[in-house]
């Protein structure tokens, strides 16, 4: 899990372009080993960290944001630096513009936003071995069932 004392929480692309802040821990954090993901990456998993869009923000330039297809096939909207096209969140069709998922590779402490859950995991890269104990999934997950009462309430404040 995040620590709520580690945040607010800062981070950007690579050239410096676009700076963000993130105001507070993130609702939860997706480990996911997807094909998707790692065609995406061009690595082995995606670690993203799904806060409200309304708790980032955007501390210098401005996000282009690209129409990219997903897993579902209802598409994800990446945003990037316009300079050096890193990718610095992306929002899925099924939760819309209000939430974020931040990609903890572009935080300046990415330790803060270890995974809370791995998903995916059939197709999961096989030298990639989960902790022990790691809560995981072969596909995908009830939120209920895995996020914390304060993630439940945060969201259902959102929607
Ligand atoms: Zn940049
Ligand atoms: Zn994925």
């Amino acid at each position: 899990m995040s620590n709520a004392a580690d945040f607010p929480a800062e981070g950007g692309c690579t050239c410096g372009a676009v700076r963000f802040r993130m105001l507070t821990s993130p609702l939860f954090v997706h480990c996911c080993h997807c094909t998707w993901c790692q065609r995406e990456t061009g690595a082995s998993f995606a670690l993203n960290a799904m806060i409200e869009s309304n708790r980032v923000e955007t501390l210098r330039g401005e996000v282009e944001v690209v129409d990219t297809p997903s897993n579902s096939g209802k598409g994800q909207r990446i945003s990037r630096c316009p300079k050096c096209r890193i990718a610095v969140w992306s929002n899925y069709a099924g939760a819309g513009d209000k939430l974020r998922f931040i990609r903890v590779g572009t935080l300046d402490h990415p330790e803060r936003c270890p995974p809370d859950i791995h998903i995916f995991t059939s197709t999961k890269q096989p030298w990639v071995v989960l902790p022990e104990g790691a809560p995981a999934v072969t596909e995908y997950y009830k939120s209920a069932e895995y996020w914390p009462a304060e993630s439940l309430a945060r969201r259902k404040a959102l929607f």
